[in-house]
């Protein structure tokens, strides 16, 4: 996807603070944390949300999965983080291009939030 954000900085396109690449995926921090450790990994291959995911990306999703563990230990936090995935405009997502948010290093409540 030539004009997709998230596609330009996996490319390089345009500079991130990189955390993690390999073949299919690219990690890099959020530009407007909300944690001490915030970071996001995305495939490279652009889906634009989980309501695009099927099944033929499975493989790809399981991988992610197992990839933001590793990752985030190595970003110092060992004692846990957070994960989540907007989707699509009734989850909040501002990007289109499918990413996992890890958080982490500070209070992070119970809930993301109460009320
Ligand atoms: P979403 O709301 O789509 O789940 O998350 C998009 C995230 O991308 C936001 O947390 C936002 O701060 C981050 N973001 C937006 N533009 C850029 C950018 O150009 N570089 C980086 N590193 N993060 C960005
Ligand atoms: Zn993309």
């Amino acid at each position: 996807m030539g004009d997709c954000l998230f596609c330009k900085i996996a490319r390089g396109e345009i500079p991130s603070k990189k955390v993690y690449e390999d073949s299919e995926f690219f990690a890099f921090h959020d530009i407007n944390p909300v944690a001490p450790v915030h970071f996001m990994l995305i495939p490279k291959l652009h889906v634009a949300s989980l309501l695009e995911a099927d099944a033929s990306h499975a493989a790809l999703l399981g991988k992610m999965l197992l990839l933001a563990p590793k990752l985030a230990k190595e970003q110092g936090l060992v004692n846990g983080f957070r994960t989540f995935i907007n989707t699509g405009r009734g989850g909040g997502q501002e990007v289109m291009h499918l990413h996992i948010h890890i958080i982490g290093g500070g209070h992070i409540p119970p809930m993301v939030r109460r009320g």
